[in-house]
């Protein structure tokens, strides 16, 4: 078997103008980046969204274990079997984060023959969005330091400034630093951290910011630090608003790309998917339900945390919801969420199988709480058991679900026909009933509450001290009605990570709220999250070369 990047530097690349005329875009809706590469230009945005939406898949997973799903993969898989069967289908996913690529993460391009390409660059620098988000980030930093360094006019207590620096690496020498050291002439010293670019709240702003106007207030409503007064400081009283969403122009449109089959995929932004909301960019993936009859996109982690985000936060900024959501489910993950330790996953074992559907079970129920039809793929590995696989497809049946196989890894489109033609059926057949689990006029506390006991299973909710003092100083300063995004576990339902399966009776416990007024809501944290990865004691890159003619090697 071919590795990813032995099978995507086999494919004969279209030109980006031609798979943008099989879209319906010309030469000029296009801002080319190289000849494989494009960005779509505002005023084709602008034009294109007179016309009608086409329909929404959603991807989504059981909770991630060690064993892979595949989301990724099978986004990219669905989007080209609907193509191959004859329905114009775009595909809209996140963007990869270097650092992760440089770690353990692999790419996010998908895998096997349902990849994005060019698979280097998009994982590697693209059109230089990361690069630009990491500048406009810094550049607020920089300016912020130097208002406090310049006199200090708004009165910003240097101890409570809460914007931090980023850099898209894993590097976790860069979580605590001071700056400002050296004397007076350098600056106030203070206490500072990086955080990794995809977790700055830039990124966010960018996925749910629908037009330049929208990044701009978005932008000028970051809270960066408070005063001595304790009161709020934001991006607006530093009159750096503008200069920022410069800084971000380019960045905020779309970047087209293709598949190794040629079927059209923007693939946009990729903000955090536990202290953000882990979805592609809104215009990203308003511009595609523009351009296709069905457009597939995903959600990050497993469906209580990425599409519970996409349907509570993204939804109401994009005005649309799914048509349906698939959930990606393998015999090896429900195995491990049955009990099964990854060094025994090549052996059949149908009691583990049957004891870690409750997961998948629950992510059904889930999804089915928002009044959306479900559809359970199978991305298929191939140490799964014919007993297995059977299984599986009949105790989908006890729940109603419908379920297809996938292949797509291993055989590209023909491998997802069955579900392509099982999406569209359920779409045509199924009652769309959308509604979200909470109400937006509830307060933070309720919301929160509303997630944890739906979504998660969870009895009740404890909030720490400082969670409590907070939701008394946030009803204050007017933000207790903002949605709610929750920090947790992604391998759990609860939020602790060794549960698996589908834990029962227990509490949930709210650590700390973080503002995020910029994108619109409260981080609630429900224990450690890190926002800047380490790299592992092998890290990716040690495999990774590139040849004299410029090739990449070794990337995965
Ligand atoms: P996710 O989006 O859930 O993180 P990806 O689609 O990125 O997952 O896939 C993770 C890794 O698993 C990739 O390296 C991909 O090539 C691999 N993978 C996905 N599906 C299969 C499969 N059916 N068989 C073997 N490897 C697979």
């Amino acid at each position: 078997m071919k590795t990813d990047i032995e099978i995507s530097q086999s494919v004969d690349l279209q030109p980006i103008t031609s798979i943008g005329q099989s879209i319906g875009l010309k030469e000029d809706d296009l801002e080319l980046y190289g000849k494989y590469k494009a960005k779509i230009d505002f005023s084709t945005i602008q034009r294109l969204a007179k016309g009608e939406d086409g329909k929404l898949i959603l991807v989504t997973s059981i909770n991630p274990t060690p064993a892979g799903e595949g989301k990724s993969t099978v986004t990219i898989g669905l989007g080209d079997a609907l193509n191959e069967i004859g329905v114009k289908t775009m595909i809209a996913l996140r963007e990869p984060s270097l650092g992760p690529v440089m770690g353990i993460k692999g790419g996010a391009a998908g895998g096997g023959f349902a990849q994005v390409l060019p698979m280097e660059d998009i994982n590697l620098h693209f059109t230089g969005d990361m690069h630009a988000i990491t500048t406009a980030n810094n550049a607020l930093s920089a300016l912020l330091d130097n208002h406090i360094h310049q006199g200090n006019e708004l009165g910003i207590d240097a101890r409570r400034v809460i914007w931090k620096r980023v850099v898209d690496l894993n590097d976790r020498e860069l979580r605590q630093v001071m700056v400002g050291l050296g004397g007076p002439i350098q600056g106030v010293p203070r206490e500072d951290g990086f955080d990794i670019t995809v977790a700055s709240e830039i990124m966010a702003i960018l996925c749910l910011a629908s037009d330049l106007e929208d990044l701009k207030s978005r932008l000028g409503n970051i809270v960066v630090a408070y005063t001595f007064e304790l009161e709020p400081v934001t991006v607006s009283d530093l009159g750096v608003q503008g200069a920022l969403t410069l800084l971000l122009k380019d960045a905020l449109k779309p970047n087209l790309v293709q598949t190794i089959y040629g079927t059209a995929a923007l693939v946009h932004g990729g903000p955090f998917a536990n202290i953000a909301h882990g979805c592609n960019s809104l215009l990203a993936t308003k511009t595609a339900l523009k351009l296709g009859e069905y457009t597939v996109t995903e959600a990050g982690f497993g469906a209580d945390l990425g599409a519970e985000k996409f349907l509570d936060i993204k939804v109401p900024n994009l005005k649309k919801a799914p048509d349906a959501v698939v959930i990606v489910a393998t015999i090896r993950a429900l195995k491990m969420h049955g009990g099964v330790a990854k060094a025994s996953l090549t052996e059949e074992n149908i009691p583990a199988l049957v004891k870690g559907f409750a997961n998948l079970q629950k992510h059904i129920e889930n999804m089915r709480s928002y009044g959306l039809p479900v559809v359970v793929a199978i991305n298929e590995f191939s140490g799964d058991t014919q007993n297995e696989l059977t299984t599986l497809k009949e105790l989908c049946e006890t729940q109603d679900v419908p379920v297809e196989l996938t292949s797509v890894w291993a055989n590209g489109p023909k491998g997802g026909i069955s579900l392509a033609k099982r999406v569209i059926q359920v779409i045509d057949e199924q009652e769309n009933d959308f509604h979200s689990i909470y109400q937006s006029g509830m307060n933070l506390e309720d919301k929160i509450k509303s997630i944890v006991t739906k979504i998660y299973g969870g009895s009740d909710v404890s909030f720490s001290k400082k969670a409590q003092k907070q939701l008394a100083t946030f009803e204050k300063y007017g933000w207790d009605r903002l949605p709610v995004c929750m920090a947790k576990t992604q391998y759990s339902l609860s939020d602790d990570p060794e549960k698996l399966g589908r834990p029962g009776d227990f509490m949930i416990t709210i650590r700390e709220l973080v503002p995020k007024i910029g994108a619109g809501f409260i981080v609630a944290l429900t224990g450690d999250v890190m926002t800047m990865p380490g790299l592992p004691k092998k890290p990716a890159a040690l495999n990774m070369d590139v040849d004299q003619n410029g090739q990449a090697i070794g990337l995965f």
